[in-house]
């Protein structure tokens, strides 16, 4: 007999023992199903002893565990390792880092190869790619479609083959009857773990060896110098900041890199923040690398692709694996890059249950598979920008934008208290727009706020309709004749008078994207106007029917929120408007500058990419501030060293770790209390200082009330050994009423 420990998805910060007659060390890391309480749950075995060596448990109460799945091959050791680090450097309880770092289907209480259709893939045969088209007849667009799809060279699932038509799997029947198309199981029982030197699978195709020799630019000498840095150094552990500005073709760096690492027949990790840029970046990477098998995972893929890829990734067939944080837990047995682009971004960072860094846990990764982490960004983090001084990471810089003749965007403000506004558009800015419009170049005009109006307002009274769950002001849609609140989706409809007085004079206060595309409008009745916002873009394929429409010319003004700032490449795009960024420059978040300036950058980016100057204008009652100084000078360091003074005189980071201890009940004082009672219980310590525990900045949410307690240290040793030592104890103090959490490095407040 043995016991197995298992990793289970409850919140406690232990393994639970089962019973197993028969088992062999290479069933760590196998799922595994057992009795817990009076139900039955998957978990994962991390550990197993032989019987003798005893349990914590008394031998009689030990049960056995129902069943093992050894459909696929178990989780591998650096994996479990990953889980372990984020289990004690995030103080999660490791069943719930283990289980939700898994696929769904991979949770379930069933095998997940069950040789289901769901299981098998498509891909051209020689003959297939060989197939004349027009032999197919010309109303036949399904059987078409198909076989275009499948020429691009990526094997595809039934699933997305089923999903694309109803008419597509009879047609794919007939191409496998024509031999056009061969039949794969995308996980057989029994996996092969394949060496990394042999990427291939089973079918040994040399699929790597077909880069598309086309479309590729030659490196400007910024960028080769950056690609022979990192290619003399592929096999040790070694984080480089890639800092360079918009438009630098940080790209094209990663994608020599990448053709680098097929070569060597090693996998790549690429993780890209959570907003709709993978599709892009997919897209360039799957023209540029046809035979390579490219992994996308994202939120917007359904639990069985997700999965399927995830089960490939591990097989070490898919030698490029492209996803927003989540595929930070990706296994790859062959990994040797892993990159991160916009490492900036907050999305990186999860907001809730293990509240990681998907930045921090890939340098963690890349350590302990001993290959380099590529961060890159035009605006790069201050954590990571000090790191780049202080030697830990080490800095390339690309400071001229790759294509010949283009460069940075020219930043001017418009100083909206000289000026006179209309509807929130000053007339240099009309005249501007003006401009562009008459020689036939696009513009953007950035907002950050979606709806119409960020608040409904009672003239006589001065009431403010706010959202009930939340501290926060409810936002108008007037389209949609809603009240909407942008933290927890409650909607409502307008009210006919002010609740509070029975004025029926209601009337929308201030500017969002709808408001803003109205007044264009109205003052440009000659311009194509789009918005693109959430809102907008909310219908399935409503996005990729916009893009094309702005990339072929068919619209003069977008009007847009952040989902426009990053990463689009639009040629005939000169001129970048923002509106309404003034709130950031005073707020009481640390933070709020630093990404205030990295959103101004990137979205001015947007100016001027090809061979036409870009212009950016700011409309502001602050024209001197540091901020929009440093915006004008497109100049990234000096701003930085400011910020970084800041924070040094300040305390805060990156001079000091930060946790935050977080509670939420029905009401604030119950939080308030529980946290109080913790830091009663602290041991303390003269390295780490606890603050006060004070109400969260968005104090209601969803209906609860919300607090925390800020723990920090110059040391993270320290801070770490203290926060391991207090969640022994956290987990004994009484709170029934309270759900807290710990975040370490907190990047909300
Ligand atoms: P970044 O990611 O740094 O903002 P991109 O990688 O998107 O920049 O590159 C910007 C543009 O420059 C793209 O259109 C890209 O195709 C082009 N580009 C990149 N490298 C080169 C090069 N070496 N020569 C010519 N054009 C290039
Ligand atoms: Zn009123
Ligand atoms: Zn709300």
């Amino acid at each position: 007999m043995f016991i197995i420990r298992v990793a289970i998805d409850v919140p406690v910060d232990t393994l639970f023992d089962y019973l197993v007659p028969e088992i062999g060390l290479q069933d760590i890391g196998v799922r595994v199903r057992v009795p817990f309480g009076k139900k039955a749950v998957t978990g994962v075995v991390m550990e197993i002893i032989p019987y003798s060596s005893g349990s914590r448990i008394p031998s009689i109460k030990l049960k056995p565990a129902i069943e093992l799945f050894r459909d696929i091959a178990p989780l591998p050791e650096p994996l479990l390792n990953l889980f372990r680090f984020c289990n004690t450097y995030y103080h999660h309880p490791i069943g719930q880092v283990v289980m939700n770092g898994l696929p769904g289907r991979l949770r379930e209480g069933k095998p997940f190869v069950k040789n289901s259709p769901a299981g098998l893939q498509y891909r051209l045969t020689d003959a297939g790619r060989k197939a004349d088209v027009s032999s197919i007849p010309v109303r036949r667009i399904v059987k078409r479609r198909l076989l275009a799809r499948l020429g691009e060279g990526a094997p595809l699932c039934r699933e997305e083959i089923k999903q694309s038509s109803v008419r597509a799997l009879p047609a794919l029947n007939e191409f496998l009857a024509l031999g056009w198309v061969e039949e794969e199981i995308i996980s057989p029982p029994i996996l092969p773990i394949y060496p990394t030197n042999d990427l291939h699978g089973p079918n040994g195709a040399k699929r790597t060896a077909a880069v598309a020799d086309a479309a590729i630019p030659a490196l400007t000498g910024e960028q080769q110098c950056a690609f022979d840095a990192i290619a003399a150094q592929t096999d040790r552990f070694k984080p480089w900041l890639l800092h360079g500005i918009t438009g630098s073709g940080k790209t094209e760096v990663y994608l020599r890199l990448i053709s680098l690492l097929l070569r060597q027949g090693r996998q790549t990790l690429v993780l890209v923040p959570e907003i709709n840029l993978t599709p892009q970046l997919e897209a360039i990477f799957r023209s540029r690398f046809p035979a390579a098998r490219l992994i996308s995972l994202h939120s917007g893929l359904n639990a069985s692709a997700r999965a399927a890829g995830w089960v490939q990734a591990q097989q070490g067939n898919a030698e490029i694996v492209l996803g927003t944080r989540l595929a930070v837990f990706t296994p790859m047995p062959g990994l040797g890059m892993v990159i991160v682009d916009e490492e900036q971004d907050t999305s990186f960072k999860q907001q809730e249950g293990l509240r990681y860094s998907a930045r921090d846990v890939a340098i963690f990764r890349a350590k302990q598979a001993g290959i380099p982490i590529i961060l890159g960004s035009a605006t790069p983090s201050l954590e990571s920008y000090y790191n780049s001084l202080t030697g830990r990471y080490s800095r390339l810089r690309l400071t001229s934008r790759a294509v010949s003749n283009a460069v940075p965007p020219v930043v001017r403000c418009i100083d909206a208290r000289t000026v006179k506004i209309v509807e929130g558009l000053s007339e240099p800015l009309i005249a501007a727009l003006e401009k562009r419009l008459a020689v036939g170049e696009q513009s953007l005009v950035f907002l950050n706020r979606r709806g119409y109006a960020p608040v409904l307002w009672c003239g006589a009274c001065g009431w403010i309709a706010p959202c009930h769950r939340c501290s926060s002001r409810l936002v108008v849609h007037l389209r949609e004749g809603k009240l909407c609140c942008h933290h927890c989706g409650h909607e409502e409809r307008f009210p006919n008078a002010c609740p509070e007085c029975g004025n029926q004079d209601l009337a929308p206060y201030g500017h969002g994207t709808q408001r803003i595309e109205t007044a264009l409008e109205r003052r440009l009745p000659n311009a194509r106007i789009m918005r693109i916002d959430r809102d907008s873009i909310r219908r399935k394929n409503a996005w990729q029917h916009m893009l094309k429409d702005i990339q072929e010319q068919r619209i003069d003004i977008l009007v847009g929120t952040q989902i426009l700032a990053k990463g689009h490449d639009f040629p005939n795009l000169s001129l970048v408007a923002i509106l309404n960024s003034d709130a950031s420059l005073f707020s009481t978040d640390f933070r709020a500058s630093e990404r205030a300036f990295a959103q101004l950058m990137q979205v001015g980016g947007r100016a001027g990419r090809a061979n036409i100057p870009g212009e950016v204008l700011v409309q502001t009652e602050f024209p001197a501030h540091p901020l929009y100084e440093a915006l004008k000078k497109q100049d990234y360091d000096s701003l930085a060293q400011v910020l970084l003074a800041e924070r040094k005189n300040a305390g805060f980071p990156p001079f000091v770790h930060q946790a935050l201890l977080r509670a939420e009940a029905q009401r604030i004082d119950i939080a308030l209390d529980y946290l109080a009672r913790a830091a009663a219980i602290l041991n303390p310590s003269r390295q780490v200082n606890v603050f006060d525990p004070v109400p969260a900045q968005m104090t209601r949410l969803r209906g609860m009330e919300r607090a925390y307690l800020l723990i920090q240290s110059s040391s993270r040793g320290k801070l770490q050994e203290f926060l391991a030592a207090w969640r022994v104890k956290l987990a004994e103090l009484p709170g029934r009423k309270v759900r807290w959490s710990l975040d370490v490095d907190p990047v909300e407040f």
